[in-house]
């Protein structure tokens, strides 16, 4: 039995027979368990008019106090809700429960930051600026806002964006992943029971049919978009010739430089954890270990150890790793394994035959290591999403760094060093946009902004955070004089402040 999965537009499921659809599965048994419809630009047109209807008519001039109380209520429904939704994650993206459960949880810290929304709106207001003349700052919304979303957080990359998009006063359009769409519907769906004007929040399911359709529509403002860097040049490209603002995150390759002084048992961890989670699919894993030799041997046999230890499987089983969303990433991934192994890398750990817990036939590739992996061989110059990792071996810091600095991607890194000096001198000098000293996966917390460098981001605004409020909103300033006797007066001049 299959489910449908359709659009949820102006707050109720869309009622339409839809001429596409595509499958969607359960990554862990391999089953077909949806039906979802895929949106005709006729119908992204329909959604993106309702929903500037419903922003001019309602939402653009709603109080920052009546603002603020939907999305209180959205944040509560969302906590309440957050069991629901992480179990909707792992029945089609395949991660582990907790992992799911994680996903959310980070989300919500967003709906918590949005929450603020009037003090992140206050503008500034100089009195007398010039005699008897104020000056003031204003922040608007910018009307229908679209965001794009990738498969691997379906729940948490939405919620980066809707948030902040509504409290500041804008009408939303998500198209999520056609792969597992079901928790950011189940995410909107609040919106409503929040207290939010039907038409502000809209789900259009689809593929490039429907991306296209919001990237060339006059009527949408701005766009956010996260995905994979081809795709993302792309969406960042047609978005702004057409006239939007657009933040387009990419892809990534992210590097963790150990040193010879760091607690080589942290590291380990670290490694693993940052390497294996979420089965490699998250834009901050660790893809790539760059050791200092002398230290190389000893690293590469605690990962190993660790590895031992872990359980791949259905990630409603208390497994550590579950499956890859799809048959065809699962066998693009295990493709690399064989070229990395071709092309003379040495394969430490081979995840291909290893036994997984689960039922029926699912997309699985265990935990897998190479050591001497060096730049030119496709398991380093690729961005694999998927749990293979990669040890580089490298003579200092400065090659270590030489080599971050060299990648065309530049989300995330970290170094792990007990050198304060060492670790200073890395956030000083690496060219990627976060960056952890001990921490594996710096994501950063809601109030400050989420974005990478070089190809792993396309625009100039980062998501959440001040960047995602001015990403979403527009300034304007005002000048004014209330008149007095002082007024009056021909001068052609231009405006000069006394
Ligand atoms: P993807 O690029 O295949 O798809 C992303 C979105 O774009 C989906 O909604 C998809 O339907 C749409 N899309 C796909 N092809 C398109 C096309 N030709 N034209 C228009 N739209 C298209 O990415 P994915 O496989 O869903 O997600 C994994 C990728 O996302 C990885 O590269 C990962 O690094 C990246 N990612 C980046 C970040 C970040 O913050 N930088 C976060 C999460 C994921």
């Amino acid at each position: 039995m299959t489910t449908r999965i359709t659009h949820l537009v102006a707050g109720s499921p869309w009622e339409g027979t839809s001429e596409r659809t595509s499958e969607v599965f359960n990554p862990a048994t391999g089953e077909v368990t949806g039906t979802l419809d895929l949106a005709s630009a006729a119908l992204v047109d329909e959604v993106v008019t309702g929903a500037k209807a419903a922003w001019r008519d309602s939402w653009a001039s709603v109080s920052l106090a009546r603002r603020t109380q939907v999305l209180f209520a959205f944040r509560q429904l969302l906590h309440e809700n957050r069991e629901r939704i992480a179990a909707l994650i792992t029945a089609e993206h395949g991660k582990v429960l907790s992992d799911a459960l994680g996903e959310v949880t980070r989300g919500l810290e967003v709906a918590e930051f949005a929450c603020g929304i009037p003090h992140l709106l206050k503008g500034g207001y100089s009195e007398n600026a010039s005699t008897d003349v104020d000056v003031y700052s204003l922040r608007q919304s910018l009307g229908v806002v679209a965001v794009v979303s990738p498969f691997n957080f379906p729940a948490m990359v939405p919620l980066w964006f809707v948030p902040v998009a509504v409290a500041c006063g804008n009408a939303v359009v998500v198209k999520p992943s056609e792969k597992d769409p079901s928790a950011t519907l189940a995410v909107a769906e609040l919106w409503r029971e929040a207290g939010l004007p039907d038409g502000i929040m809209n789900v259009v399911n689809g593929d490039k049919e429907a991306v296209d359709a919001l990237l060339t529509h006059p009527d949408v403002k701005a766009l956010s978009f996260v995905g994979s860097t081809p795709v993302a040049r792309y969406v960042y490209e047609t978005g702004t010739a057409h006239g939007k603002r657009v933040q387009a995150l990419g892809g990534a390759k992210n590097h963790m430089l150990v040193l010879p002084d760091a607690d080589l048992d942290l590291a380990a961890d670290a490694a693993v954890n940052a390497g294996f989670g979420s089965a490699g699919e998250r834009c901050m894993s660790i893809s790539a270990l760059v050791v200092v030799d002398t230290v190389a041997d000893e690293l590469v046999a605690r990962i190993t150890e660790r590895m031992a230890a872990l359980r791949t499987g259905d990630g409603t089983r208390g497994c550590d790793m579950g499956p890859l969303v799809t048959a065809a990433h699962r066998d693009k991934v295990t493709s690399y394994v064989e070229s990395g192994a071709a092309e003379g890398a040495e394969l430490v750990v081979d995840g291909r035959d290893a036994p997984v817990d689960a039922d029926g036939d699912g997309f699985f590739l265990s935990p897998t290591l190479f050591d001497r992996v060096t730049p030119g061989m496709s398991v380093y110059d690729d961005e694999i999403f998927g749990p293979v990792l990669s040890v580089v071996r490298v003579a200092s810091y400065d090659e270590g760094l030489a080599l971050i600095n060299a990648n065309p991607y530049g989300n995330g890194t970290a170094i792990f060093t007990n050198d304060g000096g060492a670790a200073r001198r890395f956030q000083h000098e690496v060219e990627v946009g976060m960056v952890g000293i001990n921490v594996p996966v710096p994501v950063p917390v809601s109030y400050y902004s989420f974005g990478g460098w070089k190809n792993s981001l396309f625009g100039d605004s980062h998501a959440h955070g001040t960047e995602g409020v001015h990403f979403y909103t527009r300034g304007k300033v005002v000048t004014s004089r209330w008149l007095d006797p002082s007024h009056g007066g021909v001068d052609l001049g231009f405006p000069q402040n006394a």
